[in-house]
């Protein structure tokens, strides 16, 4: 994921890459190549760079506990602005460069910003009825009895108290 700038001339440039996810240091989640398309646009005094990458993992639903694997996608713009001294950027989305630099490696941006694309929430799909929290069966595939079952006797009151109040409102 090296992208020799040299003796690129000023314009729009296309780029596509295809690595092993463990040649960019990526690993579990992911698996397989990672694909990653670049279109690089050099000014003058700066590069601007569009990268966006796709990538397969692998997940356990947080909810039903089966494996579901997922495509990533991530996207980010950084600017590489050429300056001549060496103080270091601040700005996520800027990295300096000067003048003599000829070669730019989006090896450690794509790898931070494919980890930041892991969502909180890993669910196999949006509606996943999860696990029985009494018997443990999967409720996307089976029935259980267990909520017809008895109800914990602490929630019993809120629950008669609840009635009450319903019914207080019927009847008005
Ligand atoms: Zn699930
Ligand atoms: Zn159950």
């Amino acid at each position: 994921m090296i992208i020799k700038i040299a003796n690129l001339s000023l314009g729009r440039h296309v780029f596509d890459f295809t690595e092993k996810v463990e040649d960019i240091e990526l690993n579990e989640p992911f698996f397989g190549e990672i694909n990653t398309k670049v279109i690089l646009n050099k000014l003058s005094d700066q590069l601007i760079a569009e990268v966006s990458s796709v990538v397969s993992a692998e997940f356990e639903c947080d909810r039903c506990t089966c494996k579901f694997e997922n495509q990533l996608t991530s996207s980010y713009q950084m600017i590489y602005l050429m300056r001549n001294d060496k103080t270091e950027s601040d700005d996520i989305n800027v990295t300096y460069i000067n003048r003599e630099t000829d070669k730019i490696s989006l090896r450690n941006d794509v790898r931070e910003f494919a980890i930041l694309s892991i969502p909180m929430k890993k669910l196999c799909k949006e509606d996943c009825k999860g696990l029985c929290p009494r018997c443990g069966i999967d409720l996307n595939h089976d029935e259980c009895k267990c909520q017809k079952e008895e109800i914990n006797p602490v929630w019993l009151p809120l629950i008669e108290n609840k009635d009450k109040l319903n019914n207080k409102k019927r009847n008005r």
